[in-house]
């Protein structure tokens, strides 16, 4: 068993104690003491950090044997040249021999904060709501309580006055030692889980709990109580909040956002939303408007392009069997269907769109091909030409990887690994002939 020095002074930073037992794990030593003043990771708070003799102390173990455990590593090498192999290392603490033991302030400090704001902020939402703490967590950056019913933002602000309230009444929050029959009989906000002693936190005429945790002395230490954010959780409500610095530290980093924002939007802080939405709404319209545009340049360069075409003469082959039998294709009979052949900087809907707005006009064939490397081919063809788009496509794609399909009219696919004049050359050589 380790005597807890917490327990009765939270506010204790230094003090020693003799070794009880040293275990090694990989480069670490596991270090038992008569008595302790690190506080070890239990109720929803994390361990103390600092020293322990020369060694950084990374981390405390509660045990189930009333032990406290430190897990110790040498400290990060001194900058500079390394010490010569002849300098005695640090020894290793051994059993009966006496250790000085110092806690990371700042960290605990920090968590005697949130821990008491916690209780505080429990009680306040308990007393006027009767909503029960489920359970609390203090983590690195915030902390949580999951309640076990959804509180309304009307609630949690009255909750949350009640609770600053108290803070600023600065009273005493003792530590009382009872046996589990006088807590029997104690308003306690919770039901204790375990039996024998209980070491109690008292927040004068406000709040009564058992807890094994590190509190400040006084509300006052609290600082304040701010809750930062909240959403259901298990049928309940998870709250998060900030005490004392980290509630500064919050207010700091709000605060230099809101200034950013100001200056990039040039309105005062409580217009920002609306700002906001009007930057949206904007964005929308310009999307809208160049969209317009866009629908309108590919018309523009869809005849651009059919003014480009050159009449040929299509391969028996690459066209569409039913139809040249029914004698349809007779534009392409007479030699002047009218082939478009490019590589161009779109996107697949861009080129798309521009075949298929060069193709609305009788008598053409047109394939478009991606300057991307592998690129994006689209091949189409006016409803009065007799060649197969899909058969042209299929073509390409088995001559230079890829995939795609599509109908006679109109077909798509990407991934052909080509320059694009190979590829075009090649969608000619399936279209055109030469005789
Ligand atoms: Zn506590």
């Amino acid at each position: 068993m380790t005597d807890r020095l917490y327990y009765t002074d939270p506010y204790l930073r230094t003090f020693d104690a003799q070794v009880e037992t040293v275990e090694r794990s990989d480069d670490r030593l596991i270090v038992t003491l008569d008595r302790t003043a690190f506080y070890p990771t239990s109720g929803g708070q994390p361990f103390d950090t600092g020293t322990l003799g020369d060694f950084a102390v990374v981390d405390v173990i509660d045990r189930d044997n009333g032990s406290i455990a430190h897990v110790l590593e040498h400290p990060a090498p001194a900058p500079g040249p390394p010490a010569p192999s002849t300098a005695p290392r640090t020894p290793h603490p051994a059993p009966g021999t006496r250790l000085a033991g110092t806690i990371d302030w700042p960290r605990r400090f920090d968590h005697m904060q949130q821990h008491t704001g916690q209780h505080v902020l429990s009680a306040a939402i308990d007393h006027l709501f009767g909503v029960r703490t489920v359970s609390f967590h203090l983590g690195a950056a915030v902390s949580t309580i999951d309640l076990a019913r959804e509180m309304t933002p009307k609630e949690i602000a009255a909750a949350e006055d009640d609770a600053n309230r108290i803070v600023w009444e600065d009273r005493p929050v003792a530590i009382r030692f009872v046996t589990a029959e006088e807590a029997a009989t104690l308003p306690l906000r919770k039901e204790p889980v375990r039996g024998g002693t209980l070491r109690l936190i008292d927040v004068e005429h406000f709040d009564l709990s058992a807890c094994g945790g590190t509190h400040v002395a006084r509300t006052g230490g609290i600082g304040v109580i701010a809750v930062a954010a909240w959403e259901r959780f298990k049928g309940g409500q998870r709250l998060e909040f900030l005490c004392g610095g980290r509630a500064l530290g919050r207010f700091r980093s709000l605060r230099d956002s809101v200034t950013a924002s100001v200056r990039l939007l040039s309105v005062l802080p409580e217009e920002i939303p609306a700002s906001l939405e009007r930057l949206q709404a904007d964005a929308k319209d310009q999307k809208r408007a160049m969209a317009a545009l866009q629908t309108a340049l590919s018309r523009f360069r869809a005849e651009e392009l059919a003014a480009t075409a050159k009449d040929v003469r299509l391969k028996p082959d690459a066209t569409e069997p039913k139809v040249v039998e029914s004698g349809f294709s007779r534009t392409s009979a007479r030699g002047d269907t009218k082939l478009v052949l490019r590589a161009i900087d779109a996107d697949a809907n861009g080129l798309k769109a521009l075949a298929s707005a060069i193709t609305a006009k009788p008598g053409f064939i047109v394939v478009l091909i991606s300057t991307s490397r592998p690129a994006l081919a689209v091949v189409a063809r006016s409803s009065d030409v007799g060649v197969a788009a899909n058969q042209v496509l299929t073509a390409l794609t088995a001559t230079f990887g890829g995939r795609g399909g599509g109908k006679p009219e109109l077909a798509q696919g990407g991934g052909l690994d080509a320059s694009p004049d190979a590829i075009l050359e090649a969608a000619r050589a399936q279209i055109v002939s030469d005789s």
